[in-house]
């Protein structure tokens, strides 16, 4: 019995093993294939990607005394909304963009003179499109995270596009088909033009794309939300579309 049980338990290391190797095998080559822009040398060594060194301006939503959303369970948005961005700011750093952040801490971007909740909102926003400004040729990318009270089941991501510049609602399109094909591909969402609510979109002269990663009112999604692999998947998913929309301007 001993000798059955020790050849199962091997086979199943075994197993274990392969399946670990193949795992990871799939994720690096994901990871070489999403960085696309690679190519060999004269010498044989793989080249710095370029990106003709676009820059990307990620935006994490919320920060400091503006918490945003707060999941059912007690997430509060603007966590996860600096953890995924770091995530992407890494990655996109990586694949050859120049990358500026709107906050790379817990901090907002109110004017320190600022009192009242309502005073320090205003000026944060502001402050943010004026980064907008100090860049005008970059991409803004805000991350955030939904909330729906009427509902927990609703879950998903979703890309949001301002008006103001065509280019946007085709980055949208390519970062909604990453969401819809790699986290939700039996309920894929469509993209939605943000309206004079929003304001940093509403202002923004840049390309810009704001993306609902999914909903804290899902206790499930919630959860997910709060890992590392999934804050991962999200900002691969941006990262691949961001790719793409690139791509097709050069080509
Ligand atoms: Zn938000």
């Amino acid at each position: 019995m001993s000798g059955v049980f020790a050849v199962s338990r091997i086979i199943h290391i075994r197993a274990r093993h392969i399946f670990l190797v193949f795992t990871a095998s799939v994720l690096a080559l994901s990871f070489v294939l999403a960085r696309g822009n690679y190519a060999l040398s004269a010498s044989g060594n793989v080249a710095l990607p370029d990106n003709g060194g676009r820059v990307i301006l990620i935006d994490p939503g919320h920060g400091g005394f503006d918490g945003g959303a707060v999941g059912v369970n007690g997430t509060i948005e603007k966590d996860v909304n600096l953890s995924i961005s770091l995530k992407l700011r890494d990655i996109l750093t990586d694949a050859g963009f120049t990358v500026v952040m709107t906050r790379d801490t817990d901090c907002a971007l109110n004017d320190s003179e600022d009192t009242t909740i309502r005073r320090r909102k205003i000026s944060d926003m502001r402050n943010r499109l004026n980064l907008t400004k100090l860049y005008p040729d970059s991409v803004l990318v805000s991350v955030h995270q939904n909330k729906l009270t009427e509902s927990s089941r609703v879950r998903g991501a979703q890309i949001f596009y301002s008006p103001n510049q065509p280019d946007s609602k085709v980055l949208a399109g390519y970062i909604q088909d990453e969401f819809n094909g790699c986290i939700q591909p039996d309920k894929p969402r469509e993209t939605v033009k943000t309206g004079k609510n929003l304001y940093l979109f509403y202002h923004a002269q840049n390309v810009a794309v704001l993306c609902e990663c999914g909903f804290l009112s899902n206790p499930d999604e919630e959860a997910l939300l709060c890992t590392e692999a999934y804050q991962y998947k999200v900002a691969y998913c941006i990262f691949r579309g961001i790719m793409k929309w690139n791509e097709g301007l050069s080509d």
